[in-house]
């Protein structure tokens, strides 16, 4: 008995202890009046070193994560500007702990088990891949495969899914894949609902008929872990190869890719947008890159899964357009005019542009290499970061309520792109 009463207690405090790293931290809003502003503010995140969820615009607030020894040094460069802050969280360490205790009480209320992935909660990397698995097994239209190991040796698996077993050479292919970024756990119940209306709960049958896909739903595993057991907030994978005074590891994935590589992005392996020491040096970005190359022949539609800022973005990072640029927009707007006709009232509704233009500068994404090698339509999902009023959950953190629905909304932006995919690929034949 004795025992047991210890056991808990330790369980207890090292729920605690988790999030520690979080302590005292503020997360604040930052609201700016015009672009100089914005570009002061903005420029806080290297002069002060801090992790900016989103960036402050004339027309859309930031939100800045502060460590709490630094917020009175923060809040005087805020007012220096002459832009306005907001605390939306106190402490960042709380709301962690909150976000912990809602996920593991949703998926507690789960009695959905037969066959599907509830969207209850949010999925560890083993229940994900034991279910592609498990799809492949139970469905002819399914198969999964192993792109490769990520750095630390875990299999980066994505599924076909195909009527024709990819047979069909007429056939367009699309491609979406989420968790590039370990931190945006809102991105993966987009990829496994459409999985699911795909493969289990089909309702949109000429899209699983008429078009092969490519559905890879963690493209980082090993960050994404991290992210769970470690570090709430890491991005970048685990890479090891570069790292600094043992202190600074992993590569942003999304700046890795071998389009613009190094130009718009960090060199330094501290940076949480490290470049990393070569374009394509990570396994898992060497792992797309392969996947892309192999299906390019046929592959017109390519989605790279992103959270938060409710955006739909092409290329390129530097702000040229791609030729087919007018396309873009146009689908685009499509993409996205479906999701805002379910989205949550709460929830603004979404923009469409160049990257650089509607967010920032960037160089290596992995959409805009698979523009760059020709893919007609490739285009970055930045989902909604669903703010439910009464807890404080906002930005990266996850309030279970949203997921169903995230993956609900996103889907209907996808089977838009995936009808403009087929009009525009008969059309060329
Ligand atoms: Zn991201």
């Amino acid at each position: 008995m004795y025992k047991v009463a210890l056991l808990i207690a330790l369980s207890f405090c090292l729920a605690l202890a988790k999030h520690e790293q979080y302590n005292g931290f503020v997360l604040y809003q930052v609201e700016v009046a015009n672009e100089q502003q914005a570009q002061q503010v903005n420029a806080l995140e290297n002069q002060l070193g801090l992790d900016m969820w989103s960036h402050a615009t004339p027309t859309r607030p930031g939100l800045v994560l502060v460590p709490g020894p630094m917020r009175q040094r923060f809040q005087r460069a805020i007012v220096a500007t002459g832009a306005q802050y907001e605390i939306q969280v106190e402490n960042v360490k709380e709301v962690l702990d909150l976000e912990d205790q809602l996920l593991a009480a949703a998926s507690q209320r789960s009695n959905r088990t037969s066959g599907r992935l509830s969207f209850d909660t949010i999925h560890r990397y083993e229940r994900v891949d034991a279910y592609l698995v498990e799809l492949a097994q139970k469905y002819s239209t399914v198969s999964v495969v192993s792109g490769g190991k990520s750095f630390e040796g875990r299999d980066i698996k994505y599924l076909k899914i195909s009527t024709t077993n990819f047979q069909d050479s007429s056939k367009p292919i699309i491609m979406i894949q989420s968790l590039i970024h370990a931190r945006e756990w809102i991105t993966l119940p987009a990829t496994l609902y459409a999985i699911e209306k795909l493969v289990v709960d089909i309702t949109d049958r000429d899209l699983v008929d008429q078009i092969d896909w490519i559905i890879l739903p963690i493209a980082n595993p090993d960050g994404y872990e991290f992210s769970h057991t470690n570090t709430r907030f890491w991005r970048k994978n685990r890479s090891t190869g570069h790292i600094i005074a043992n202190i600074c590891l992993g590569v942003d994935l999304n700046r890795n890719f071998d389009f613009l590589w190094g130009t718009l992005s960090s060199n330094s392996a501290c940076s949480d947008t490290f470049h990393g020491s070569g374009a394509f040096s990570e396994p898992e970005t060497a792992i797309i890159r392969n996947i892309v190359n192999e299906y390019r022949s046929r592959l017109e539609l390519y989605l790279d899964i992103h959270s938060f800022g409710s955006l739909i973005l092409y290329g390129y990072g530097n702000g040229e357009l791609p030729a087919n640029g007018l396309t873009l927009n146009v689908v685009g707007v499509r993409m996205a005019q479906a999701i805002d006709a379910v989205k949550w009232d709460s929830n603004p509704n979404y923009r469409v542009g160049n990257t650089a233009l509607i967010l920032y500068s960037v160089s290596g994404g992995a959409s805009d290499y698979v523009q760059a090698v020709g893919i007609p339509l490739s285009l970055t999902y930045e989902l909604p970061a669903y703010r439910n009023q009464q807890n404080s959950i906002a930005g990266f953190l996850v309030d279970p309520d949203f997921i169903e629905q995230a993956g609900y909304e996103t889907w209907e932006g996808i089977k838009s792109g995936a009808r403009f995919v087929l009009d525009y690929y008969r059309s060329k034949k």
